[in-house]
């Protein structure tokens, strides 16, 4: 197996993965949704820590993920990625809460009727 194949199917699961917490999160009903959201987020969670640490400021400011190449190339910190990250939680926190509000809808109930 080439790089590239192991490569496009771990990206491939990954996608798969996220996008079925997604689906229960918004979809699934309440006690289906803890329960799945219990078992997954940690760990999605820590893979944000493990991007975020990785693309921590150095002592000059500058990424040092992102500072590979000559230094007049180095990015500041915060870098591109940490920030799509950073707005990527943030607009998903607040869709989420907007979702959530009384106004808008109820997460359906595990005991419907
Ligand atoms: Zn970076």
């Amino acid at each position: 197996m080439s790089n590239q194949v192991l490569s496009a199917g771990l990206r491939r699961n990954l996608d798969e993965h996220l996008d079925r917490v997604t689906q229960v999160a918004v979809e699934g009903d309440a006690g289906t949704a803890l329960t799945f959201m219990r078992q997954h987020v940690p760990g999605i969670v820590a893979a944000l820590k493990v991007l975020a640490d990785e693309h921590q400021a150095d002592e000059n400011g500058h990424c040092s993920k992102c500072r590979s190449g000559p230094f007049w190339r180095r990015v500041a910190a915060p870098c591109r990625m940490l920030l799509d990250v950073h707005l990527a939680v943030t607009v998903a926190a607040t869709t989420a809460r907007a979702c959530a509000s009384p106004q808008s809808h109820r997460l359906r109930s595990t005991s419907s009727a």
